[in-house]
């Protein structure tokens, strides 16, 4: 657990008075380089991650003139966003709350099964610290050397190897918060306009912001993120049980820890302590990115990268022990395993189960509502003031702000007709054209259509003065139709509807 700090020793009846201190200096931490599976799968979803991050922005596609050509474009000036073959609209925003949730249900699943897994291996933070560390060591060597340096007193070679590092470091940063704004504007324009001067000044903020970010959460701040600012190892608690797999110390086996031979390879004295199998050499510690001993069991600061196992494997193939003194387990096979029984996994679990069967339904929700997406929108707002105006051959008139949103490629027409009010009919307001049951209405390629259109109607069954009244936008190429239900107001209506 995070440690207190150490205050000097007080005198006894200050002693007594005193309170241990809530706030803790960060304590250096200096990773060595280490080998192994689990470093080399860290390495894989290393470079998958950050190619797919820098390289997605360059993919062009191909969606006809006049239309954006880059895949992935989160178009905010044109409310769009572009994903490959789906365009979505600010009215979709729920697919976007839908894959949140999807999201963050996998990530429950995920910890449930396999303890941080996320933490240790795909999190950005994570991704972006282990790239920085990496330049570390290339440019200032292993733990033991890069302690040294830092001990030392300045001189040229302290000097050239920290400024060379810091300078690696924010050309990453750089690049990193480059890339972030190509997500949101064309990427070979922006690039062009970076370096020409002529971006917008929201371009050049943001990626000082970004660059700015990424060089002192990974170059700086490090694992202080994960235990200090990141929320998600305080809750992470909750999704975790006895059967989830998480990264655990063998402490039955390899306690008492120890230096020296053990009994495989030399006679112990009869009144020595049998030594387990833990050879005391810290190597696992040294590993550790976030700086603790898993040998004092689980912490929040674990972020089960698994760094730790490949370490301690090293050092039990070295003397000769078996593997896997610290490796993913769960806590029931751990206790089973300490009193010599066996306990089988149990990945199937009512808490699993429950993940999975929600992620299925989602899915599915997802599925249907992305392959019943409807390339047609229709929104009407009623005039308020005033609610209805009776015009000259005794019939009543009310007046509705009309929003057809077209979201193909393409112009459209559409017919708008209406559902309620019997023999009603309407009409464009600025266009001055006779009064028509049905209006057919043009609407631009990929934008939202706004008509302000007329009602007339002698409403039979008014209600406290209204009744019901529908409008239907059907696009007279596909077929395609939306409908709004609004109402008609005429004598006794309140402006409460
Ligand atoms: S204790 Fe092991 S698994 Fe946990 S963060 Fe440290 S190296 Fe990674
Ligand atoms: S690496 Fe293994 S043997 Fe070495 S201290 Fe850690 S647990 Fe013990």
């Amino acid at each position: 657990m995070t440690k207190m700090s150490k205050a000097p020793p007080k005198a006894d009846g200050e002693a007594k008075m005193s309170k241990p201190s809530l706030y803790a200096d960060r304590v250096q931490v200096y990773p060595r380089a280490v080998r192994g599976p689990a470093r080399t799968f860290k390495w894989a979803v290393l470079t998958f991650c950050l190619t797919v991050y820098y390289l997605v922005p360059w993919i062009r596609w191909d969606r006809g003139p006049g239309q954006p050509g880059q895949a992935v474009l989160l178009d905010i000036g044109h409310e769009r966003f572009h994903f490959f073959n789906v365009e979505f609209w600010p009215q979709d925003i729920y697919y976007l709350t839908g894959a949140l949730i999807l999201g963050a249900v996998s990530l429950f699943l995920v910890t449930s099964l396999v303890g941080r897994a996320w933490c240790g291996y795909a999190c950005p933070q994570t991704v972006w610290t282990d790239l920085f560390m990496l330049i570390e060591r290339m440019v200032q060597g292993d733990r033991n050397a890069r302690m040294r340096r830092d001990q030392a007193p300045l001189s040229f070679d302290k000097i050239w190897r920290k400024t060379a590092t810091h300078a690696a470091w924010l050309g990453v940063a750089f690049w990193t918060g480059g890339a972030w704004i190509m997500y949101y504007a064309d990427a070979p324009t922006v690039t062009v306009e970076f370096w020409q001067g002529t971006a917008s000044t929201p371009v050049y903020v943001f990626t000082f912001l970004f660059t700015a970010t990424t060089y002192l959460l990974a170059g700086w701040a490090r694992e202080q993120v994960c235990t200090y600012m990141c929320p998600w190892p305080r809750f992470q608690a909750s999704m975790l049980d006895e059967h989830s797999l998480i990264v655990t110390y063998e402490a039955w086996r390899g306690e008492p820890r120890g230096h020296g031979k053990r009994a495989a390879d030399a006679p112990r004295k009869l009144d020595a302590p049998a030594l387990g199998d833990c050879i005391d050499c810290k190597a696992c510690v040294n590993v550790c990115p976030t700086g603790i001993d898993i040998r004092d069991g689980v912490q929040l600061e674990c972020i089960n990268c698994g760094l730790c196992v490949d370490a301690c494997n090293e050092m039990m193939e070295k003397t000769g022990q078996p593997k896997w003194l610290i490796k993913w387990d769960t806590f029931a096979h751990q206790e089973a395993r300490a009193a010599g029984n066996h306990e089988p996994y149990h990945l199937l679990r009512p808490r699993t189960l429950i993940y999975v069967s929600a992620l299925v339904l989602g899915f599915v929700i997802m599925g249907v509502a992305m392959a019943n997406r409807a390339e047609i929108d229709l929104a009407i707002q009623r005039d308020r003031a005033p609610l209805f105006v009776t015009v000259r051959d005794g019939s009543l008139r009310n007046a509705y702000t009309v929003k057809i949103s077209n979201k193909t490629h393409e112009a459209a027409d559409f017919a708008l007709s209406m559902k309620g009010v019997e023999s009603a009919e309407m009409t464009v307001a600025e266009e001055g054209e006779g009064r028509m049951p049905i209006l057919m209405l043009t609407v631009e390629p990929d934008s939202v259509g706004t008509f302000r259109v007329l009602v007339f109607g002698r409403p039979a069954h008014l209600v406290e003065g209204s009744q019901d009244l529908a409008f239907i936008a059907r696009n007279t190429l596909t077929g395609e139709q939306k409908t709004y239900n609004s109402v008609f107001m005429g004598p006794g209506a309140r402006a409460t509807h």
